[in-house]
């Protein structure tokens, strides 16, 4: 019986061999195929400016700060996130506040953003949790008027729709990430997307020690002009092999999405039969990219009938058949390094976290490794 994975990145010939490019051209660190990469991320997400890091998580730290988040401010977060949400305003030194988020699309709400701000909330992080787009009007309504910034978290919503254009391209600031487990990968790797000149240099400089004068300014002239560090800043930078990936992969976007959204919708039907299986799916303000297709396992205690079996012995179903699947996205807030954190209580984060599971979904997956998976879903719905 052949192994199914949960995820596997798409690389091609084509990576390997603008890798190479790279490698023989001798300028191996962050130069013009990071520059190229930007110009061509900033369209492709109908972004005004982009600046390539080294992750999604340095893209978040700098995001903050360039957005004026200070030691001591509150930052609302959901805790149903990775655990790098959390962390950016921590390095900041700011508080991550918690907030609820919506059972149907796993992100945070107009209601539960409002419900958690304080008098000294200066920025929220709203996730596209798994790719579905959050409604980031709807936030922005919130905080517009009181001068708090909504920095998008579009980890996962490369490929992903709001509002007829791609997520990211109506929020002031935005954070992506090319973790292979995401929809694009360059090994590691992030972008920070903003509509604000300004803070698109600042950020620019921060993630480069602060120079005045870049590395690519001073390697193309022969007198480099002296620099100057005016601020503190971080070696953020993403390297020229990487962002030479990048490239490659952000030319297959359309095609990992539309393959993406067909598995999608097999799984979306085959579950809609299933009592005690709920899917997600599009909301009606965008598309999802599918980044993690999950299914909630209903244990009976709402109206709904209960599924056969309860979500870790789903888990242990799928492993029997040679799946791999994945618990649900975390609650940050119950971890140990969030033991003291603030926040009211998280039902719906909570709800969700316990009793998902992450299936299989990626560009390779063949339609029989799918049909084998929804041989096990449908096994498990029968009541024993
Ligand atoms: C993966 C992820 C991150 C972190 O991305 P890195 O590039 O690994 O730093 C941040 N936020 C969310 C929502 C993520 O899923």
């Amino acid at each position: 019986m052949s192994r199914v994975d949960v995820m596997q990145p798409w690389l091609g010939e084509e990576e390997i061999e603008a890798v190479a490019a790279v490698l023989r051209s001798g300028w191996v660190a962050q130069g013009p195929r990071v520059a190229e990469f930007e110009r061509r991320f900033a369209t492709s997400q109908h972004a005004a400016h982009a600046v390539a890091t080294s992750s999604c998580t340095t893209a978040l730290q700098l995001a903050l700060t360039v957005a004026g988040v200070r030691p001591g401010d509150d930052v609302v977060v959901p805790s149903y996130s990775f655990i790098a949400t959390a962390n950016a305003p921590t390095y900041l030194g700011a508080r991550p506040v918690f907030a609820d988020v919506s059972a149907e699309t796993g992100n945070l709400t107009a209601e539960t953003v409002a419900a958690a701000l304080t008098p000294r909330t200066t920025a929220v992080i709203l996730v596209d949790q798994g790719g579905v787009p959050a409604d980031l009007d709807a936030v922005r309504e919130v905080c517009d008027p009181l001068g708090i910034v909504v920095v998008e978290d579009a980890a996962c919503g490369a490929g992903s729709t709001y509002r007829g254009r791609p997520v990211g391209a109506g929020a002031e600031i935005a954070a992506w990430s090319f973790h292979p487990r995401k929809i694009l990968t360059t090994g590691e790797g992030g972008m920070l997307t903003t509509s604000r000149p300004e803070w698109a240099e600042r950020a620019r400089r921060l993630r480069e020690h602060a120079m005045s004068v870049s590395a690519a300014d001073r390697h193309a002239s022969l007198v480099s002009p002296p620099e100057s560090y005016d601020e503190v800043g971080f070696n953020f930078r993403m390297t020229d092999l990487q962002a030479a990936v990048g490239i490659v992969q952000l030319e297959r976007l359309p095609e990992v999405v539309a393959r993406r959204r067909e598995l999608a919708a097999v799984y979306v039907k085959a579950v809609a039969e299933i009592d005690g299986l709920r899917a997600v799916a599009d909301p009606d303000w965008g598309t999802c990219n599918f980044q993690s297709f999950w299914v909630e396992v209903s244990t009976g205690s709402t109206t709904e009938r209960a599924y056969g079996l309860d979500r870790e012995g789903l888990l242990v179903a799928l492993a029997e058949a040679g799946i791999s699947a994945r618990r649900g996205i975390m609650a940050a807030h119950r971890q140990p390094a969030y033991a003291d954190a603030a926040g009211e209580a998280l039902p719906v984060t909570e709800r969700l976290t316990d009793n998902t599971v992450i299936l299989p979904l990626f560009h390779q997956l063949s339609d029989s490794e799918q049909a084998r998976v929804i041989d096990v879903l449908r096994e498990g719905g029968v009541r024993r």
